[in-house]
């Protein structure tokens, strides 16, 4: 609630949250959405702006305030299916699952949420028509952070489903803070893929006048029907500018900055591609790290996540009672990121021998760049001894490919597939500085 006095001077004028005002201060005048009060002053009218920033208005400094217009109600909503226009040679589906890039804000709490759907997506940005016929579908409205094997597995099966009605493409929105994660568990799942699946998301919601996700979608669409590459991808701003969109390998990107447009990056690799949406371009920066699209591919679709997977961060001090606690609720796979070379502290060995008795033990880095190599200190030397599988990939992917393989494999099977490359995750030459 806004002060009393304001609270009152609004009821009188019939202004709710919501509403659009127009409110004049001396000479000059803002029109917005009235938003819910800041928590730390009821004092301040906060209104937000056609581009998309809220402003605070002192109370005692506004001379005039008017309604514009009312909040719009939501209106049922209609299939309008039949508008998707077969015009176009190539035919892509638009999977949305949640995330930021299919929220608004929500003006009563002034808080963001995944209310859009994909259909909503694709009818707010009009150039979408004008790349390939498009079939827009939710299959979950769910915050990236909230997910979790099953998840998978469902967008796993939509996308083998999809694949199999012969599509040229598939764009999957879905939230950034773990899109990494989701990009490596299709990147499994889904083998001998014949198309191009791209993940992409937005920084900034698309009801706001900065958000980045118009130029992410209509990059990621332009290169799920355009591509010749094959595989799974993520595509987001290349910079802050929304001059390219950068093209990364599913396996091989991380979101590494919290809020800038362009959060992922490839991780010690270059990004596979760059579109140049404005000009319907895709420059490709590695074309012979990838596979080339081909629709006659056969895909085959292994869905299953061993769900008693752990990815657990060594650091001095670590208690190893939390392995030895793994093992006791017989988690069959670990994932550790050890330090530097892939190291765990010497204290700790004696419960990473036993747990590599009853479970399958993984070592990656937790340094962002460079590999993994168990033969340099005598330390590494116990560990690979110990049936440690030494993995050169980033930490979440060796825990996604994990879990994968324990679904799917034997024991035998996994402790091979863990040391061979699937889907382009296996660090085989180093990039320093990209
Ligand atoms: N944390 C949310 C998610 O990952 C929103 C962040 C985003 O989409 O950028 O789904």
């Amino acid at each position: 609630m806004y002060a009393r006095e304001i609270e009152e001077k609004l009821t009188e004028l019939g202004i709710k949250v919501g509403d659009k005002i127009k409110v004049s201060k001396e000479e000059k005048y803002y029109e917005g959405i009235l938003m819910p009060r800041s928590f730390y002053n009821p004092d301040v009218l906060v209104i937000k702006l056609a581009n998309g920033y809220n402003i605070g208005i002192e109370w005692k400094n506004i001379v005039k305030i008017e309604k514009v217009e009312e909040e719009k109600k939501k209106v049922a909503r209609v299939e309008r299916k039949e508008e998707i226009q077969e015009k176009h040679e190539k035919t892509i589906s638009i999977l949305s699952t949640g995330g930021t890039i299919a929220s608004k804000v929500d003006y009563r709490t002034g808080g963001v949420r995944p209310a859009m759907t994909a259909q909503d997506l694709f009818e707010a940005i009009p150039e979408l028509r004008e790349i390939a016929n498009i079939e827009p579908r939710t299959i979950m409205q769910v915050y990236s952070e909230s997910m979790n094997f099953e998840h998978y597995e469902k967008m796993a099966k939509e996308v083998f489903n999809e694949i199999k009605k012969g599509v040229d493409g598939i764009v999957i929105a879905h939230g950034t803070d773990t899109m990494h994660y989701s990009s490596a568990a299709l990147s499994f799942a889904v083998q001998n893929l014949g198309i191009p699946v791209v993940f992409v998301g937005a920084q900034r919601s698309s009801d706001r006048g900065s958000s980045d996700a118009a130029v992410n979608l209509i990059s990621s669409c332009l290169f799920a029907s355009q591509s010749e590459l094959a595989g799974v991808f993520i595509c987001m701003h290349e910079s802050m500018s929304d001059y390219a969109c950068a093209v990364h390998l599913g396996t091989r990107a991380r979101k590494l900055h919290a809020s800038r447009r362009d959060a992922f990056k490839s991780v010690n690799a270059k990004p596979v591609a760059r579109v140049l949406w404005r000009e319907k371009k895709i420059e490709y920066l590695c074309k012979d790290c990838v596979n080339l699209r081909d629709k006659n591919k056969e895909s085959e679709l292994f869905a299953n996540f061993e769900k008693k997977v752990a990815l657990i961060k060594l650091h001095p001090g670590f208690n190893p009672e939390i392995i030895d606690f793994l093992i006791e609720k017989s988690y069959k796979g670990i994932v550790l990121e050890g330090t530097g070379l892939g190291h765990a502290p010497e204290y700790v060995m004696h419960a990473i021998r036993n747990a590599c008795e009853h479970a399958i033990v993984c070592m990656t880095s937790q340094c962002i760049f460079g590999r993994v190599n168990l033969n340099v200190y005598y330390t590494g030397r116990d560990l690979l001894k110990a049936g440690v599988i030494p993995c050169e990939m980033l930490p979440e992917v060796a825990f996604i490919k994990l879990a994968w393989a324990l679904g799917n494999f034997s024991e035998e099977e996994v402790k091979e597939i863990m040391r061979k490359n699937v889907a382009g995750e296996i660090v085989e030459r180093i990039l320093y500085g990209e």
